[in-house]
């Protein structure tokens, strides 16, 4: 299709030919006028039978002509060429016709009818160009016979005086065949062009036509890939999803094995396995932040004469209450397992002191104290407790598992229900601290505790301007105790609250008698008191109460502010600050609160604490320091507090960064009521001729 075939040619020849045939009709009309008026010219020559003759032959050939030119243009029966050919061969005969009319004039009857005759013939020539060109084969059948008829009868004639004439009618003729040729050429190149124009088109339509296709075709598969892309993600989503679950399942399994493997059946706990891991991990951090940790070992009292009498059963869920309660006892970051039958061993994480492993054990021991009920029993159990601590009493869990257990096999021997350490001198300690907060619990009650106040002196003036108030404790049977011992034992149990209230009360009863003069009374208020928002109405109405100025009462405060949320203390700080009370910060640079939480409370002075004043005179750095709290103080509008001050060399450094209020023993140890006053009296003309 994309090249010219045999079957184009012919549609090219067809186009190129269907001028002639149509335009048969009208040649011919035109050929059997000219043969009519040609008779009735030559009609009354000498040539009358031949023109009869060539006239006819000329109307029967074009009539012919014609029929088969319509025939062509209406039936088609047959093929192009024959249809050509004969029209060629009719046109041929009526050329050589006309010829044979030319040929006759060469003994004219007539030169006029002579010179018509040709005119008409120049005519036809000429006309036939339109009819003829575009077949050269038919215009030169037509023409060629006649031309030469006519230019052998000049010839004939005489060639002298016909020599212009057959010049200029070879021009004509040349120029004739010239233009009848040229529009030839034209018409068929013009019909060439608009084949291949066809040609081209239909080469194009088809190319569309199969790019059609193929775009067709492709979408096709685009879209059979993109449905197998689908089914095929689908597939694997499906795989996917099974796996997952085949996985998960997998874990499961695992966990629960695992579970299995590290957890005691009976109450869910960790077992020894994973308990030896938990230790090992805990001595890894303990090792790294320099913290102790405490294990402690316990074993229930009496639990084996339970089993027998009452049966496993019941020992069983004993043991499950049990692990229950002590769950209950324990911060969460604790960990708890139980080692097999009635032993459960409880790890301690992060302790800054022995103190927090005794207290975790007593609260343990506490817990079992209550009657269990199980199944309509009612059962008694106590727990013997060892304790031992990291790094002191071993290095590894199972020396640590080990020496807790021995504690606690001591604990057992002792009678039961009590705690023991593994170290000796621990349990030395622990008995007598349990001995000191016996005693404690009903000092208050004996009326143990009084008062002692240090003063607080101004160096440049030597003007006492207040006293802090400092709690005793002379207990009966244990003597004088100082109040690092006792001041923690009285926060653990809880005891502070109670013995607060009362350092309160005889503060301010103090106060009312006037034995502090003009001066101002300083108490110290533990952190666990800001919790207890009650206790600033409890001050409120001791005021009220007693008349006193409120601003003659300062508290004192130290950074473990956290113990409550920050909020909570802010609170209380700013309630009592409102009454009337000046508020103090202690032990100023040993904590870690944050200055900007301090600047946010209702401050008055800073304290600062008498690790800075101790040997500030050999110790530059501590000079520095000193020196930057008082300028920060003096930033921030408070004043400040020297305490511990010993020496004279200790007091000129104090001078000399412009420290002035001075608290230590230089000037006076802590006094009871009676050397307050005799104090004041002594100082008093101190006062005033400083
Ligand atoms: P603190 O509040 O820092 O009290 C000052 C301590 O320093 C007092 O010890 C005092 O006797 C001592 N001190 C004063 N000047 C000197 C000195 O020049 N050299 C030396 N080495 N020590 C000096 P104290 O009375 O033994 O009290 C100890 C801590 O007990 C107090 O420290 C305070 O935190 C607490 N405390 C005392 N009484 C109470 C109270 O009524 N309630 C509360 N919550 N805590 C109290
Ligand atoms: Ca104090
Ligand atoms: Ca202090």
């Amino acid at each position: 299709m994309h090249k010219s075939t045999p079957h184009t040619d012919i549609n090219l020849l067809e186009e190129q030919v269907k001028p002639l045939f149509s335009a048969t009709l009208s040649g011919g009309i035109v050929n059997i006028f000219a043969a009519c008026i040609v008779y009735i010219l030559l009609n009354s020559t000498s040539h009358a039978t031949n023109a009869f003759l060539l006239s006819s032959g000329i109307i029967i050939f074009s009539a012919i002509r014609i029929a088969v030119a319509s025939h062509y243009l209406n039936k088609k029966w047959f093929t192009l060429k024959q249809y050509l050919n004969t029209h060629v061969f009719l046109t041929l005969m009526v050329g050589v016709l006309w010829a044979l009319y030319e040929f006759m004039q060469h003994k004219p009857g007539n030169d006029a009818i002579r010179n018509i005759v040709y005119l008409i013939n120049f005519g036809l020539i000429t006309g036939s160009i339109t009819t003829l060109s575009t077949y050269k084969k038919a215009y030169l059948a037509y023409m060629l016979p006649q031309v030469i008829a006519i230019l052998s009868v000049f010839i004939l004639i005489d060639i002298e005086e016909s020599f212009y004439m057959v010049l200029a009618f070879s021009l004509f003729i040349g120029f004739m065949v010239a233009t009848s040729f040229n529009i030839s050429s034209r018409h068929k190149n013009e019909i060439e062009l608009t084949f291949n124009n066809k040609r081209l088109i239909s080469e194009l339509n088809n190319e569309i036509e199969i790019r059609e296709k193929i775009q067709l075709e492709l979408e096709k598969s685009k879209a059979e890939l993109e449905q197998k892309v689908k089914e095929r993600t689908r597939e694997l989503v499906n795989i996917n999803t099974n796996l997952e679950q085949v996985i998960e399942k997998k874990e499961l399994a695992e966990q629960s094995l695992q579970y299995l493997a590290y957890h005691d059946e009976l109450t869910g706990l960790p077992n020894r396995a994973l308990l030896i891991n938990r230790i090992n991990h805990s001595i890894e951090i303990a090792y790294r932040n320099k913290q102790k940790l405490g294990i402690i070992f316990l074993d229930l009292d009496r639990f084996k004469a339970i089993n027998d009498s009452l049966g496993h059963n019941i020992g069983d869920k004993l043991i499950q209450e049990v692990s229950k309660r002590l769950l209950q006892t324990l911060r969460k970051e604790d960990t708890i397992s139980r080692n097999g039958g009635d032993e459960f061993v409880v790890v301690i994480q992060r302790m800054s002191s022995t103190d927090e492993a005794i207290l975790v054990g007593q609260k343990l021991i506490e817990s079992m104290t209550n009657i269990f009920e199980i199944d309509s029993h009612k059962i008694h159990i106590g727990a013997s407790i060892g304790i031992s601590i990291y790094p002191n009493d071993g290095e590894s869990a199972l020396a640590l598992l080990k020496n807790a257990d021995t504690a606690m096999f001591s604990a057992k021997k002792s009678g039961g229900n009590r705690l023991q350490f593994y170290d000796e001198s621990m349990s030395n300690r622990l008995r007598e601290r349990l001995v000191i907060e016996n005693e404690l619990h009903s000092a208050l009650d004996r009326n143990e505790f009084y008062m002692v106040y240090q003063p607080q002196v101004n160096c440049i003036t030597g003007q006492t301007i207040g006293f802090e108030a400092l709690l005793r404790w002379n207990s009966e049977a244990l003597g004088l105790i100082g109040p690092h011992q006792f001041i923690p034992l009285l926060e653990e149990t809880g005891l502070i609250y109670s013995v607060g209230e009362w350092v309160i009360k005889e503060v301010i009863t103090f106060i009312h008698k006037g034995y502090a003069g003009d001066t101002h009374i300083a108490m110290n208020l533990s952190a666990l008191q800001f919790g207890d928002i009650s206790l600033v109405e409890l001050i409120n109405n001791e005021i009220m109460r007693t008349g006193i100025n409120p601003s003659k009462i300062e508290f004192e405060i130290t950074e473990s502010l956290f113990i409550n949320d920050f909020e909570t203390t802010e609170r209380f700080l700013i309630e009592l600050h409102k009454i009337g009370c000046s508020i103090a910060l202690d032990d100023f640079g040993t904590g870690y609160t944050s200055m900007s939480y301090l600047t946010r409370l209702p401050i008055d002075s800073i304290k600062v604490d008498q690790y800075f004043i101790r040997n500030i005179d050999t110790n530059a750095g501590l000079e520095n320091i000193v020196k930057a709290i008082i300028n920060m103080s003096r930033s921030l509008g408070m004043s400040n507090v020297f305490e511990g001050v010993e020496t004279e060399a200790e007091l000129d450094i104090i001078k000399k960064l412009g420290g002035k209020i001075i608290q230590g023993y230089l000037f006076s140890k802590p006094l009871d009521a009676e050397g307050v006053i005799e104090w004041l009296s002594s100082r008093e003309p101190l006062t005033q001729s400083g």
